[in-house]
């Protein structure tokens, strides 16, 4: 990595004793890790200052250089939103769910799978990393369907959502490669059908699936609220199962939150040793999350 001379050697304020504190105190966690697959949800929400991708960019690359295998999936939410806009298109929501008609799936296809993903590429290799940016379709990495998305109040009921699709199956194959040879994977949620078609799948989704399918030993969501809050506001700092149910029937979950927690859940009852849901507009939030005992955000078990 190159040395950066024109910056001042960290911040004075702390003291060195404390700084090698800190240090020590993620010993026992970079053993634990080691080789292992932490999948890292980097959202369209959290990522919307440039500070705040740099330092995110440090932290996968220190990640990957102290041994573990960050997998990055992005959303780009808000990104897709302002080209709509470009093209004086609204983005339309049903229960999270981007509702994606033709124009609106090329649109998440060259503002995912290009711009937003080349952009992070491009943050973590400036960091010193080696990053790859892959969809769907590369080594074909994720193979979708259409989704029918299931009314939350009445499951009889189904929506038409476009061509949003949900994971069929995976194929690691394109990562695995890359990891063992220590690039490090950013893969934009877009999907393929049968036919060759384009699917713009939940990067939570992505995610979760992810990181059941690969037995990650950790699934990290970055997002713009500190975590799952309840309904005064207050940030919910572990959740289980049935407490999670609890907040979907009183309504307190809505919108990018409903696909966001439930594959959360779905991920941690599915083997995923410590799923977390974090603040992305805290600096460092990965690392505080991976490497310290402060928690950042919510912790979801499956019981
Ligand atoms: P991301 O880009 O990180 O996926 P989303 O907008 O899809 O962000 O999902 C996060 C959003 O979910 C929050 O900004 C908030 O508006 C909404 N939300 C709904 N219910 C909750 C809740 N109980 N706690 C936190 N956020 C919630
Ligand atoms: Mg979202």
């Amino acid at each position: 990595m190159e040395t950066q001379i024109d910056e001042p050697p960290g911040d004075a304020t702390v003291p060195a004793s404390l700084k090698a504190d800190s240090l020590s105190e993620a010993l026992p966690d970079i053993k634990k890790f080691h080789g292992k697959t932490i999948v890292i949800k980097y959202g369209g929400n959290a990522m919307t200052d440039v500070r705040l991708q740099e330092a995110f960019a440090h932290d996968v690359v220190l990640l990957k250089l102290i041994g573990m295998n960050p997998v990055v999936v992005h959303g780009g939410g808000p990104q897709i939103d302002e080209a709509l806009k470009k093209l004086g298109k609204k983005g339309e929501f049903i229960q999270g769910m981007r509702v994606t008609d033709q124009e609106t799936m090329e649109v998440v296809e060259w503002v995912l799978g290009g711009e937003v993903q080349q952009d992070i590429v491009g943050l973590i290799n400036a960091a010193g990393g080696q990053a790859v940016g892959l969809t769907g379709r590369d080594g074909g990495l994720i193979r979708a369907r259409k989704l029918k998305l299931q009314d939350l109040k009445d499951p009889s009921k189904f929506h038409d959502v476009g061509q949003v699709g949900e994971i069929e199956s995976i194929n690691p194959a394109v990562v695995k490669a890359l990891q063992d040879d220590a690039f490090i994977p950013v893969i934009s949620p877009i999907g393929f059908g049968e036919e060759n078609e384009s699917y713009n799948i939940n990067a939570d989704l992505v995610a979760g699936k992810w990181a059941e399918s690969r037995g990650a030993e950790k699934l990290v969501l970055l997002t713009n609220p500190p975590g799952v809050l309840d309904k005064e506001g207050t940030l919910l700092t572990g959740l289980t199962a049935r407490t999670i149910d609890d907040l979907f029937a009183d309504g307190t979950i809505s919108g990018g939150m409903l696909p966001k927690l439930s594959s959360a859940l779905e991920a941690a009852r599915s083997g995923v040793n410590s799923v977390h849901i974090i603040d992305g507009r805290v600096p460092h939030s990965l690392l505080l999350e991976i490497l310290t005992s402060q928690g950042v955000g919510t912790m979801i078990k499956s019981h």
